[in-house]
């Protein structure tokens, strides 16, 4: 596995391996890898000739300096973990390698979907994240880039970017990795005590919750499910989420997934997403299920 933390060096490697028709899968995360990010790392590397994994923790996508200054850092495990299943190149470049002297993000004008939930929750996120992307995808070049269904949201605006752009690059979406519990995988895991991550767990049971209720509705009714039900669903697992008291709710939506606007009412046969973000303790976590 060869290790990159200059961007001309690794741009030297991967034009090389472009010359020669090799395909390039890149996967782009922020380090203290789990096998949610492993999932996406074996699936480029079925697909593609030569995988690059990025580990660089993006400051203008965080909002907020804490946890900036407390997302988990782990170099040494995460080599071990990406030469264990194959990884190819692994590119680990500093604050100056990708912004130079200027630490800014861009401004994209992708419509709502860069201003509600977490666009509205964390300020600035999504302009960081893009403007890290696109800067990322520029030196890699990939055919092909793997992301998360856990981020439901990025995934849509990175969507929205690729399109808007004409990019070539194919998007890979693969299905959110979660531990038998059915909490989702993810770095920030780290930070729950025993009781915050048994806490953790009623995240997905309320999604999956809020799911059965809209499907048993539609399994008896061949009429849409207006406002009010859709309202009713969801303030009831909300309020069953409320009672643990180590969880706060931050919002519990559903989205209409064709183009990122709340749903009013479901219809059958048309999907949608609930997504969610909740506090467990003072740890942000971030989930989604299908309807
Ligand atoms: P991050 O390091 O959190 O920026 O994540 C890097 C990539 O891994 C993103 O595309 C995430 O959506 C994806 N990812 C994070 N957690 C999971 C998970 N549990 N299952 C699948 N993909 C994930």
């Amino acid at each position: 596995m060869k290790i990159f933390n200059n961007t001309n060096q690794l741009k030297k490697t991967i034009s090389k391996y472009l010359s020669s028709d090799k395909t390039i899968g890149f996967v782009p995360t922020m380090g203290a890898l789990h096998d949610g990010h492993l999932k996406l790392i074996t699936t480029s590397l079925k697909e593609t000739n030569i995988t690059i994994c990025s580990i660089y923790i993006n400051p203008t996508q965080f909002n907020n300096l804490n946890d900036l200054n407390n997302y988990p850092k782990n170099h040494s495990e995460d080599l071990n973990k990406l030469k264990n299943v194959g990884c190819n190149i692994v590119f680990i470049p500093n604050n100056k390698e990708m912004y130079g002297n200027k630490l800014e993000s861009n401004n994209y004008n992708l419509g709502n979907c860069l201003t509600v939930l977490e666009g509205q929750k964390r300020p600035g996120h999504f302009n960081g994240m893009l403007t890290i992307v696109e800067k990322l995808f520029s030196i890699v070049s990939p055919n092909k880039a793997y992301f998360g269904i856990k981020d439901f949201q990025q995934l849509w605006i990175i969507k929205q970017l690729l399109i808007s752009t004409s990019s070539p690059i194919i998007l890979r979406e693969i299905e959110t990795v979660r531990d038998p519990s059915g909490l989702a995988l993810s770095s920030r895991n780290q930070h729950l005590t025993k009781n915050e991550l048994i806490s953790a767990t009623k995240i997905f049971t309320a999604l999956s919750d809020f799911k059965m209720h809209v499907h048993m509705f539609f399994s008896k009714s061949t009429k849409n499910l207006n406002n009010n039900n859709l309202k009713k669903y969801i303030n009831q697992v909300k309020s069953n989420l409320s009672n643990d008291t180590l969880i706060k709710i931050d919002y519990f939506e559903v989205i209409d997934i064709e183009n990122f606007s709340f749903a009013k009412n479901l219809k059958h046969n048309k999907q949608y997403r609930a997504l969610i973000a909740a506090y467990v303790g003072e740890t942000r976590l971030i989930d989604n299920i299908l309807i």
